[in-house]
């Protein structure tokens, strides 16, 4: 049945419990506000599987504007969030509550136990008095001095709200405070081809290059099923996250300007074993087959303009990006316009006491902790915001 709390003049709603959410109820409940955390399934789950079930928690860059560079969207305005909550105060937080990190030589910053579970479990254990309302909220509106949150089967008053709903989800709930949503679409995901790449499933490319727009990006290359994955396309996916499909990419897999000329030609040996130093056999039986030759083939039986077409096509390989792939870390592209908010304390400027962090905000980040930085800033400075009020 449905009911309607008495009135408390420091009650916080959080509609969220993942990364962004709970770190506000963390500060928040230190600093004595009554807390309930709302959200419609497992509490803190989502940390689950990020770094690969790791939990890549930040990233080692101590610059906030240099930090901010990782942020295809959002950049400008976490200056003064990543100014006053870095990735220092998340490694110092996160020691506080009792979970150690390292820095891997990639600059990632994970748990010393190297376990999202364990960070999941010590979290929620520093917000064990807050209250946890597992219910999906339907709607939240403005009432005279505060808020009202209605679910399924109750209703709730509180002063103030904070929407941490994450970057799946939730935005209905904002329509109808007439909130403007920057339309969502997927980044940091694989992408998929025109032309059929089945065969060179599971082939990996170590620091090709990718050219896209006349501008080239460096890293790991995976061929997958039904297109490309890995680091550099990722990264790819993140900052061209709303261009028009389809759209071409051109890859440079190897540099075989050290190779000895005539190489090929003079040697008995099969093709793809000759070239096996500079890019997976696979990948050269693939391409030999499109230029209409077998894949075993001898050096010898290949011809001086098929050797130099094959060196062109390993160096200049070209294919036609027609979607995105569901896999990856799969963050969301768009979000609450930040236009909506302040940024020095994440107020909405349309409402007084509605809050927001996290993924749920037009920000979004490249690979390497930089998606969950900005749920412990935003997240921080939502929370700092409500307490300095
Ligand atoms: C596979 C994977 C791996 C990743 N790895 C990394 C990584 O290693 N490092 C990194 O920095 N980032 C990583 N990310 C991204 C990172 O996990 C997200 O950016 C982060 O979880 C966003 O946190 P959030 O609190 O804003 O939202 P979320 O984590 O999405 O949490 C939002 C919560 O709100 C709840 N909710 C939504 N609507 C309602 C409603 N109406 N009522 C009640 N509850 C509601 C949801 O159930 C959810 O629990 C990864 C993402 C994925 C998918």
């Amino acid at each position: 049945m449905a009911h309607e709390s008495t009135w408390s003049k420091y009650r916080v709603a959080i509609v969220g419990a993942g990364p962004a959410g709970c770190i506000c109820a963390k500060y928040l409940s230190e600093a004595g506000f009554e807390i309930t955390l709302f959200d419609k399934g497992k509490f803190l789950r989502t940390l689950l599987p990020t770094g690969g079930g790791r939990c890549n928690l930040a990233h080692a860059e101590y610059d906030f504007r240099e930090l901010a560079k990782n942020y295809p969207r959002g950049e400008k305005f976490l200056y003064s969030v990543f100014s006053r909550f870095g990735t220092q105060d998340t490694i110092d937080f996160f020691k506080n509550i009792g979970v150690k990190t390292y820095t891997q030589e990639d600059n990632r910053i994970f748990p010393v136990s190297n376990l999202a579970t364990d960070v999941r479990e010590k979290f929620l254990k520093s917000i064990s008095k807050c209250s946890f309302a597992r219910e999906g909220v339907n709607e939240i509106s403005p009432i005279s001095n505060g808020w009202k949150i209605q679910t399924n089967n109750n209703s709730y008053l509180f002063d103030y709200v904070i929407v941490a709903t994450g970057g799946h989800a939730g935005y209905e709930l904002l329509k109808k405070l007439d909130i403007k949503i920057q339309p969502p679409t997927q980044a940091l995901v694989g992408l998929t081809t025109e032309e059929d790449l089945s065969q060179l499933s599971g082939v990996k490319v170590a620091n090709a290059e990718v050219k896209i727009d006349k501008k080239t990006y460096k890293g790991d290359i995976l061929f997958t099923h039904h297109g490309v994955s890995g680091p550099v396309i990722y990264t790819i996916s993140s900052i061209y996250a709303r261009k028009e499909f389809p759209y071409e990419m051109s890859f440079k897999f190897a540099d075989f300007t050290d190779m000895p000329q005539y190489f090929l030609e003079k040697s008995r040996m099969e093709v793809c074993n000759q070239l096996k130093p500079y890019v997976p056999k696979s990948l050269t039986k693939y391409i030999l087959t499109t230029l209409g030759k077998e894949p075993d083939i001898a050096g010898t039986w290949l011809g001086r303009t098929s050797h130099q077409k094959l060196l062109n096509t390993l160096e200049n390989f070209k294919l036609h990006i027609n979607g995105k792939m569901k896999n990856g870390e799969v963050v969301t592209c768009g979000g609450v316009d930040l236009k909506e908010i302040n940024a020095k304390t994440l107020e909405s400027k349309q409402y007084r006491g509605l809050y927001f962090c996290g993924e749920v905000l037009d920000i979004d980040g490249l690979c390497g902790g930089f998606n969950l930085q900005n749920c412990w800033s935003t997240g921080f400075i939502a929370a700092q915001s409500i307490i300095e009020n």
